[in-house]
C-alpha cells in the first residue's frame, strides 16, 4: 500500500512518501533503545511534566491537526476536533495519575516469610505500535500516554493513508519534551513489521487493526516470545428489549452505528431487537439513518463523510450486494453513489441469514444489520453467534435483565442503555477474535510493564553469629 495522504472526499492524493530503507529504519530502532536508557531514569513527574506539555500542544493545535485528520481519513471536522480534545484529556488523565498506578504494592510478607516483599512496574523498553487510520491520533495516543508515563519508548508503524498524521504525533512528543527518539515515527508498509518486531532491540508489540493483521503479528511475536496487546474488529451487538426507552435507543443506535462515518471498531453493528417492540424500534431507527446528512467532512452540517479508501468503500457494497443476492431486504440506502469521493448512504438491512456475509463479517461503514428475536435468551444466542467479542449493547428498563445481560454477553466491555465508548478510567479490549490484553486504565499501562515481585528476607545478622560478632 502506498504511503500517502489521499483526500477521501475527492480521490485526489496530495502527498506520498518513500518507505524509510532498511539503514534508516535501524537507525530509528537505535534511537529508540537509547532514549529508552535515558527514559527509564527519569522520574515519573518530569514524564508527566511532558505529557501535560503534549496535552497543552494538542489542545493549541486543535484546529490544524483535525483538518488534517479530515483530509487524511475523512471524519467529519467535528469528530476530529473531539478526537483531538479526547487525546489531550487523555494525556493530562496519565500524567496526573501514573504515580499511582505505577507504585510499590507492598504484599503480606509474613505469608511469604519475608521482611518486605512488594510488587514493582518497571518499563519493558521499546514498543512497536502498529495502528490504524480510524482513529488515527486517538488510537496512538491511548498507547503512547501510558507507555511513555511508565518508562517505556515507542516506534509508530502507522496506517499508509495517515502519514502526516503519523509525523505529527512523533513531533507532538518531542516538542513536548520527551527525550530525542522517545516516540519515532517509522514511515513503513506492513511488509517492514516482522524485520521490526524480530530485532532484539524492540521489547514488545500492540496492535490495533484487522484480525489478519493481527493473527500475522501475534505469529511472529509468538516465535520471538515477545508480549503483544491486539485490539481487533468487532461486529458488536445492540440488543433492544421491550422495557427500553425506545426513542433513546432508536437515536442512540443511529449515531453508535455511523459515527465516524461507520468505522469504529466498537460500532454497534448487529441490532438484535425483540419481537415485541421490533416494528416500532425499526421505523424509528429507519427514519434516523435516513435522515442523515452525507457529503463534505468539512461542512459542519454533514453527519456522515466518506469512507476511508475505495476498497473500503467497495467492500462495504459488496457485502450489502451479498445480502440481497441470498434474500435480505434493504429498508434504507444500499445505493453507491457516482461522483468523486468514497460516500456510502446510511443504511439498514433486514431478513439476515447465516448464509450472508454480513452474518458472520464485521462491515466497516455505515450499515446496521436488523435482527428480529423473540425471547431474551435468543437475543443473548444470537448476540453471542459471533467470532468476535469486542463490545456489546443492551437496552432493557428491567433491573433483573440488566443485571443478566452483563453476565451473558461474551464481550470485553458491556453498555447498558448506552452506546460503547472508551474512556482512560476504564479497561478496554476484546475476547475472542477481536484480541487479547487491554488498554486504558491502569490494566492498560501495565501491559507494558514487568510486574517484578521483590521479597526482601532478613538482611542483618542475627546477635551471637556472623563476622561482626562478638
Ligand atoms: P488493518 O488493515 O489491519 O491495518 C491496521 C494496521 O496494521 C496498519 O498500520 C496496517 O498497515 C497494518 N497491517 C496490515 N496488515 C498487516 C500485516 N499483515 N502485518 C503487520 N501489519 C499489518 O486494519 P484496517 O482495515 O486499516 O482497520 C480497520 C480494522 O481495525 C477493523 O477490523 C477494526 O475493527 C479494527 N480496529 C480495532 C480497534 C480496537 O480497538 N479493537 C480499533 C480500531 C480499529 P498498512 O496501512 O501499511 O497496511
Amino acid at each position: 500500500m502506498a504511503i500517502a495522504t489521499t483526500n477521501p472526499a475527492t480521490g485526489r492524493t496530495l502527498k506520498s512518501y518513500d518507505p524509510m530503507s532498511d539503514e534508516q529504519i535501524d537507525a530509528a530502532i537505535e534511537r529508540t533503545h537509547l532514549a529508552f536508557q535515558q527514559l527509564r531514569g527519569t522520574t515519573i513527574a518530569q514524564r508527566g511534566r511532558w505529557l501535560t506539555a503534549a496535552a497543552d500542544l494538542l489542545d493549541a493545535d486543535r484546529d490544524a491537526t483535525a483538518r488534517l485528520i479530515t483530509t487524511e481519513m475523512g471524519k467529519t471536522y467535528a469528530a476530529a476536533r473531539a478526537e483531538v480534545t479526547k487525546c489531550a484529556n487523555a494525556c493530562r488523565f496519565y500524567a496526573a495519575h501514573a504515580e499511582r498506578m505505577l507504585a510499590d504494592e507492598p504484599a503480606d510478607a509474613e505469608a511469604v516469610a519475608a521482611e518486605r516483599a512488594f510488587v514493582r512496574y518497571q518499563p519493558l523498553g521499546p514498543v512497536l505500535a502498529v495502528m490504524p487510520w480510524n482513529f488515527p491520533l486517538w488510537q496512538v495516543t491511548r498507547f503512547a500516554a501510558p507507555a511513555l508515563m511508565a518508562g517505556n519508548t515507542g516506534l509508530l508503524k502507522h496506517a499508509s493513508n495517515v502519514p502526516q498524521t503519523a509525523l505529527y504525533l512523533e513531533d507532538l512528543f518531542r516538542r513536548a519534551g520527551f527525550p530525542e527518539g522517545a516516540f519515532t515515527t517509522l514511515l513503513v508498509g506492513s511488509d517492514a513489521v516482522e524485520r521490526v518486531l524480530t530485532d532484539p532491540r524492540v521489547r514488545a508489540a500492540t496492535l490495533t487493526g484487522s484480525e489478519g493483521a493481527g493473527r500475522s503479528i501475534a505469529q511472529i511475536a509468538g516465535r520471538e516470545l515477545k508480549k503483544t496487546v491486539l485490539e481487533l474488529g468487532g461486529s458488536d451487538p445492540f440488543v433492544v428489549m421491550p422495557s427500553a426507552d425506545l426513542d433513546r435507543a432508536a437515536e442512540v443506535a443511529t449515531t453508535a452505528r455511523c459515527q465516524n462515518n461507520g468505522q469504529s471498531c466498537i460500532a454497534a453493528k448487529r441490532f438484535i431487537v425483540h419481537t415485541d417492540v421490533f416494528d416500532a424500534f425499526a421505523e424509528r431507527f429507519v427514519a434516523h439513518m435516513s435522515a442523515l446528512r452525507v457529503g463534505d467532512p468539512m461542512d459542519e452540517k454533514t453527519d456522515v463523510g466518506p469512507l476511508a479508501s475505495e476498497r473500503g468503500r467497495d467492500e462495504v457494497h459488496a457485502q450489502v450486494r451479498d445480502a440481497v443476492e441470498h434474500g435480505a431486504t434493504v429498508l434504507c440506502g444500499g445505493q453507491q453513489s457516482d461522483g468523486d469521493g468514497w460516500f456510502y448512504p446510511p443504511t439498514v438491512v433486514t431478513d439476515l441469514t447465516p448464509r450472508m456475509r454480513m452474518w458472520s463479517e464485521e462491515v466497516f461503514g455505515p450499515v446496521a444489520g436488523l435482527y428480529r428475536v423473540s425471547s431474551y435468551d435468543e437475543a443473548v444466542e444470537v448476540a453471542n453467534g459471533t467470532a468476535f467479542g469486542l463490545g456489546a449493547n443492551a437496552w432493557t428498563g428491567d433491573p433483573a435483565e440488566q443485571e443478566r445481560f452483563a453476565t451473558d454477553l461474551e464481550a470485553g466491555n458491556v453498555f447498558v442503555n448506552g452506546m460503547t465508548t472508551s474512556y482512560p478510567e476504564l479497561p478496554f479490549g476484546g475476547v475472542k477474535n477481536s484480541g487479547y490484553g487491554r488498554e486504558l486504565s491502569a490494566v492498560g499501562m501495565r501491559e507494558f510493564c514487568n510486574t517484578k515481585t521483590v521479597w526482601v528476607g532478613q538482611g542483618a545478622a542475627p546477635a551471637g553469629t556472623g563476622a561482626h560478632a562478638e
